[in-house]
């Protein structure tokens, strides 16, 4: 069995991940990714528990290539080059294993592995929601997860975001929801008294917002497959 650590430096601090441990170091805003790569070798390189621990191999994967160099380079002039190639030395009578990088370590980047989930959880979602009944009116405006959209609601003011949530899934002060509830007895649109005031009769059909509706959609009336199309 072999011990495998992550490692990730950047400008301000370090990342570790192993052996179900995930730690961060904060280096300060000047150190630079050299260095934090470095040190987080020498942090996993120098712990107790990686030194004592039963497997009897351990792996450091780290993204730099200059700092994967420079650990195992002869000689140095930085003291911390040295301290990090003296642990690694100290870790070698313990361990076999090696320092190992940049990506992919494995054959395959993170980015890969991240984008590859990415899919996965959005085909997921996707066909959920195809499979799934109920959520009869949400259904008139949301085809499906829909990732740059997503992005748009979320950056929304928080009382924008509630009027959203609450049109596009029905649960507002509409009438036909409200009666559902039990609060009004009548679900008929109030303004033009037609139909039962629905987010899709206020959104796409009410004759009360014709002109409005022209005005930014260019019709005065929206079909439901209209409304799902609205970007
Ligand atoms: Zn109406």
């Amino acid at each position: 069995m072999a011990h495998v650590w992550l490692i990730a430096g950047h400008g301000r601090g370090i990342y570790l991940e192993g052996k179900g441990v995930q730690q961060s170091y904060a280096l300060g805003s000047h150190t630079t990714v050299f260095r934090a790569e470095v040190f987080a070798i020498l942090m996993v390189a120098s712990r107790e528990e990686v030194i004592r621990s039963p497997e009897p191999r351990v792996y450091i994967c780290s993204d730099s290539q200059a700092a994967l160099r420079a650990v195992s380079a002869p000689r140095t002039r930085s003291a911390l080059v040295q301290e990090c190639g003296d642990a690694l030395e100290e870790l070698a009578r313990h361990k076999e294993g090696r320092c190992l990088g940049p990506e992919p370590y494995l054959g395959i980047t993170r980015q890969q592995v991240t984008a590859a989930l990415n899919d996965w959880v959005y085909s997921t979602l996707k066909e959920h929601w195809r499979l799934s009944r109920g959520c009869r009116q949400a259904r008139d405006f949301v085809t499906g997860p829909d990732p740059a959209r997503s992005i748009w609601i979320l950056d929304r003011s928080r009382e924008t975001l509630n009027q959203l949530v609450g049109i596009l899934t029905g649960h507002c002060k509409l009438r036909r929801h409200l009666s559902l509830l039990g609060i009004e007895e009548d679900p008929t649109c109030p303004r033009c008294g037609e139909d039962d005031e629905t987010s899709y009769h206020f959104v796409g059909q009410c004759e009360a917002f014709r002109r409005l509706r022209f005005a930014i959609f260019g019709s005065g009336t929206l079909s439901r497959e209209e409304l799902n199309s609205l970007g």
